[in-house]
């Protein structure tokens, strides 16, 4: 419903809600989206129905396409090809989008209220704070660099998450190299400022590693000549290997990769303190302590809950957990109007065990006691939408269906007929928890809620009337929509010189040359407008012509 109003452009905010409701002539549900990173500029995109009204708050105006981020920190892309204005994206909606640059720092569930606080000018007095009214509100807030506490990363290290900080890393490389080029430097201090540690072995350590690598041999070691024998990397990570999360074919062949390049590679080596000239590790198998000096340290060790959400959490009793939990539905669990979605939330899954007694009762429709295979086939397909690992079990274990399982589970000899009572059927799903895996922290699942939540919310009212979800085992009767599934598209790891692996689904590897290629084209191709494509291939074809500027 209420599709037929149209606007050819978002109508500009004329700041008087309140007003417009009390004469009656707003009556629109109005939603509030926090955050213009992966997660909330994908809900906006794809929100149509022109019956909300939305306000987005976001301390940055412009969504920035965090994959290319490892390349900005080497100069091979532009900082500002890979940013897009929020103004520019919602400008193009049918639907009434609001933008405010502002961070919200506190979210009021009860009284479905978000407080603000502008930056933009420190000497509006008392008018950069404000507060915002909602009937619905998305988190989608994204997380903060992950520090664990370790004395000195704070204020000694450079963090990888915003494009400020890749401009920074890419200044302070530059700066460096100049400082090292400086005649009255001795051998050993210029061998500081020319060491370069990353910490954190995962997808954007490794990435940055080897940007940086291909950076100081392509073009560096042309422009200061004097220093070449200077430069050290070294990659710390406190694991066995790096790129955990990959197939270990990929893990074996970065590490090799690395190994070949000179990239000093220390797994197994935890930081325990960083000062502003050494930072000092413990191996994790031998307990030794050791230092080194340094000129630059990368921070890149995994995300952490912002201080908002953590306060958001205490108020809706989450205060026990480490990152907030949503249905699948992504519903903020304890909340009926509030949603996250992307790098701040996870989804807290049901566990088959947990609700196996509800599962069994719904499925013996005759109350026997006993499961037949019609029976249960007939609750299946709700039980392989509501618990998705029961399908990664059962592609593990090579089977297409849970009847399968069941007949497994009493012995091969039975056909059709076959039923099973509580406690086989307990005994046939007790391993199928075991393939519970929390979705990762990616653009690709961000945006992919992003979509979900934004057809939900353009169903909402055809799906109050007919509500399609699957059966809910618990007794909360059917829910208006099906729970958000994700679709693992593959992941690249960009690994230097041209060459990158690539996991795609089916645990299908490629690493190389083409592979690089494939990274080019789906990179280009999955930039949010023409303008920042134009922006982001011109600069890859500037990088083969000229090489990456290092002037900053
Ligand atoms: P974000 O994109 O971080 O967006 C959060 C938004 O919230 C921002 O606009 C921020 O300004 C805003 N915000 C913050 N605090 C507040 C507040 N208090 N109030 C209001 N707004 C606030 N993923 C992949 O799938 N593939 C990749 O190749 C890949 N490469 C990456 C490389 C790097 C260097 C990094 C850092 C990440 C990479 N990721 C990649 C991960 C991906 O960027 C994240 O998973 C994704 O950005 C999560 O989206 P999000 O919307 O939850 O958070
Ligand atoms: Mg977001
Ligand atoms: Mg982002
Ligand atoms: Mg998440
Ligand atoms: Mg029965």
């Amino acid at each position: 419903g209420g599709g037929l109003v149209a606007y050819s452009e978002a109508k500009p905010y004329d700041g008087t809600n309140t007003v417009n409701a009390a004469e009656g002539v707003n009556n629109k549900k109005k939603v509030v989206v926090l955050g213009t990173g992966w997660a909330g500029t994908s809900f906006l995109k794809n929100l149509k129905d022109p019956s909300y009204e939305v306000e987005v708050i976001s301390p940055r105006n412009y969504f920035a396409f965090t994959p290319l981020l490892p390349s900005v920190t080497c100069g091979t892309v532009e900082g500002r090809s890979i940013v897009e204005p929020i103004r520019n994206i919602i400008r193009k909606k049918n639907v009434h989008i609001n933008y405010c640059e502002a961070e919200c720092v506190r979210i009021d569930a009860e009284n479905k209220k978000v407080y603000c606080r502008s930056n933009l000018d420190n000497t509006l007095d008392g008018i950069e704070e404000f507060v915002v009214d909602f009937d619905y509100l998305v988190i989608s807030v994204g997380a903060r660099s992950n520090t664990f506490n370790i004395p000195g990363v704070e204020e000694n290290t450079l963090f990888l998450k915003e494009v400020e900080d890749a401009q920074k890393i890419r200044k302070t490389i530059i700066d460096c190299f100049e400082k090292a080029a400086l005649p009255s430097l001795s051998d050993e201090e210029k061998k500081r400022l020319l060491h370069f540690v990353v910490v954190g072995g995962g997808p954007t350590g490794v990435e940055f590693a080897a940007q940086f690598h291909d950076f100081l041999n392509e073009d560096l070691v042309k422009l200061y000549p004097h220093v070449k024998g200077l430069v050290r990397i070294t990659l710390l990570e406190a694991t066995d290997h790096i790129l955990n999360m990959f197939d270990k074919r990929i893990t074996a062949f970065a590490e090799e990769k690395f190994r070949r390049d000179g990239i000093n590679l220390r797994t197994g080596s935890m930081v325990v303190k960083v000062s502003d000239k050494e930072i000092s590790t413990k191996e994790i198998k031998t307990g030794e302590t050791s230092s080194m000096p340094y000129g630059m340290v990368v921070w890149s060790t995994g995300i952490g809950t912002r201080p908002v959400i953590m306060d958001f959490m205490k108020q809706i009793g989450q205060g026990n957990r480490r990152v907030l939990a949503t249905d699948e539905w992504l519903r903020v669990e304890g909340s009926d109007s509030i949603y996250a979605i992307g790098d701040c939330a996870t989804i807290n899954q049901r566990k088959v065990m947990e609700d196996i007694a509800a599962i069994f009762k719904k499925a013996d429709k005759d109350n026997s006691g006993t499961l037949t295979v019609k029976e249960f086939q007939e609750v299946l397909d709700d039980i392989c939408e509501r618990y998705p690992q029961v399908e990664l079990y059962l592609k593990s274990k090579q089977m297409c269906n849970l009847v399968d399982l069941l007949k497994q589970s009493k012995g091969d000899d039975v056909k059709e007929s076959v039923e099973v009572n509580i406690e086989e059927f307990k005994s046939a799903l007790s391993q199928v928890d075991s393939q519970m895996k929390n979705l990762p922290a990616t653009a690709q699942v961000a945006s992919q809620q992003g979509v979900y939540l934004a057809n939900c919310f353009n169903r909402m009212e055809e799906c109050e009337k007919n509500p399609e979800g699957p059966l809910r085992f618990r007794g909360e009767g059917r829910h208006r929509f099906h729970p958000f599934r994700y679709r693992h598209l593959g992941q690249f790891a960009p690994l230097g010189g041209e060459q990158t692996a690539a996991q795609l689904p089916g645990d299908w590897v490629s690493i190389g040359h083409s592979t690089q290629w494939l990274w080019y084209s789906v990179y280009a191709s999955k930039q949010v407008s023409w303008r920042t494509r134009a922006l982001v291939v011109s600069d890859w074809i500037r990088r083969f012509v000229f090489g990456r500027d290092s002037s900053c």
